[in-house]
């Protein structure tokens, strides 16, 4: 298949994603589901050896039982983990100077420049993206490409400045081609996004795009269930709307953020105008 005609289609099904959520491409056609437990689950579990084979046990299914758990004197968990030297930066630039060489994910390996985030330090109101594309992982900016501008936009015409809000992304390192960061890439950069919002203390949040939004709420929903609704992540209101790169691509779904971006607006009035920051 010519390279062009591949990327096309590549492109085509990310915004069948961006839309529609992960359920599409998800089984109806697959008959046989795996039990997948993180390695501290999974030793907590183990099969049932009771003789009396359990009603799942009949038709089939695992069986799993939980294991009596003492606390052993020895157990991690009657501890607390050492914090890293990051967990405990006092603002933003003390953050981004303890992460930036970070390599905790594969993104680590191929990025040209991290990007750690921009915008206003105080800002009542964070947006967040899926992660750096191209010409933000050249210039180590968020947002700075079409979909950049797209994005300085749609800000100005809910009357929000650029550098008035502060701008920042799911993953701090561009995965190569593109390409949707993956579940792991994404939690193992999560923290530094939670500690970014606890730092900035923002009013409210506005996520672009399905894989934002997913990343930072953990739910697995579809951008269209999401899209209007108000969700709240630690205490901080939550929206949620199309990715302007993917607008570039569908132009039109721009009436539809359009709708998106006036109750986020709206919501902001509410309650940073209304009530006042603290
Ligand atoms: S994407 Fe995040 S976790 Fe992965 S290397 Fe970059 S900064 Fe580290």
């Amino acid at each position: 298949m010519k390279e062009s005609i591949k990327k096309q289609l590549i492109e085509a099904l990310k915004d069948q994603k961006e839309i529609f959520g992960d359920e599409i491409f998800e089984g109806k056609i697959i008959k046989k589901t795996s039990v997948v437990t993180s390695p501290s689950v999974k030793s907590e579990l183990k099969f049932n050896t009771n003789k009396k084979p359990s009603p799942k046990a009949e038709v089939g299914l695992p069986v799993f039982v939980k294991e009596d758990k003492k606390l052993k004197i020895d157990d991690k968990n009657i501890f607390e983990a050492p914090k890293d030297n990051w967990e405990l930066a006092a603002n933003l630039e003390d953050l981004n100077k303890l992460i930036c060489n970070c390599h905790k994910c594969q993104l680590g390996t191929t990025r040209n420049k991290f990007v750690f985030g921009s915008g206003n330090p105080g800002a009542d109101v964070m947006v967040i993206g899926e992660g750096p594309g191209a010409d933000e992982d050249a210039q180590g900016l968020p947002f700075v490409g079409r979909a950049g501008k797209l994005l300085t936009d749609i800000l100005k015409a809910i009357q929000f400045e650029r550098d008035e809000v502060y701008i920042a992304n799911v993953v701090k390192c561009r995965p190569p081609g593109n390409r949707t960061p993956l579940p792991q890439e994404m939690e193992a950069c999560m923290p530094y996004l939670k500690k970014q919002i606890s730092l900035i203390k923002p009013k409210l949040i506005l996520c672009l795009g399905l894989t934002a939004a997913l990343g930072l709420l953990k739910k697995k929903d579809s951008l269209t269930s999401m899209r209007g609704k108000v969700f709240d992540f630690e205490n901080v209101k939550v929206m949620v709307t199309f990715h302007p790169a993917a607008l570039l691509r569908n132009p039109n779904w721009k009436r539809d953020c359009w709708e998106d971006v006036k109750k986020f607006r709206k919501l902001y009035e509410d309650i940073v105008l209304t009530n006042g920051k603290e």
